[in-house]
């Protein structure tokens, strides 16, 4: 991590305290999954041996609202789960972070009905959109490692003056860039 080499150089490290708890916030932040429907299967594949997940230190994924700071919507919301999804960021650990995982969980997506919630940022302050049907988990690392920057300059999540919770509003951009296809198999 390059620490070992500073210290084996002076002998000693100096920092602010500040610095350190936000390194150890944003390097162990706890994931509460609230996967719906098929952008939950991308989320799980963050957890794989491919995307590996505990790179961030975020493995720990514990259906445990309040051992959790990290809420990841995945997949659409239906008006009756809404109060559910409520109750969980409410019993999440301060403080507490929230990402909208695909369209869907951001806009209601394809489903333009009266029994989905078109956006869960109605009920719930959202402080990354992650766009695509479904992200990549790439794409959702993105979304993390906004967070992680923002902790790392922050440290908190913003307030305004009443004392209410003000959402980071960070919408990703999609990076994915088409390429050529395959050249299309023959049979001679
Ligand atoms: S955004 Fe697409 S992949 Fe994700 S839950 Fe909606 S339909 Fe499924």
């Amino acid at each position: 991590m390059g620490i070992e080499a500073a210290i084996h150089a002076e002998g000693f490290l100096t920092t602010q305290l500040q610095h350190i708890i936000n390194w150890a916030r944003r390097s162990s932040l706890w994931p509460m999954p609230f996967a719906t429907a098929c952008c939950g299967i991308e989320l799980m594949a963050t957890a794989s041996s491919r995307y590996d997940i505990a790179r961030f230190g975020m493995e720990r994924m514990g259906f445990s609202p309040r051992q959790s700071d990290l809420l990841i919507v995945a997949g659409r919301i239906a008006i009756k789960s809404m109060p559910v999804l409520q109750r969980i960021y409410m019993q999440m650990a301060e403080p507490k972070w929230v990402i909208s995982m695909g369209a869907c969980a951001s806009t209601g997506g394809v489903f333009d009905t009266y029994a989905v919630v078109q956006g869960c940022d109605q009920f719930i302050p959202v402080d990354v959109y992650v766009p695509g049907c479904p992200p990549r988990p790439e794409q959702l690392f993105e979304g993390i490692m906004a967070i992680q920057r923002h902790i790392d300059a922050e440290g908190m999540p913003p307030k305004g003056p009443d004392g209410k919770r003000v959402p980071l509003g960070i919408a990703l951009q999609p990076t994915h860039a088409p390429k050529p296809q395959p050249v299309p198999l023959t049979v001679g």
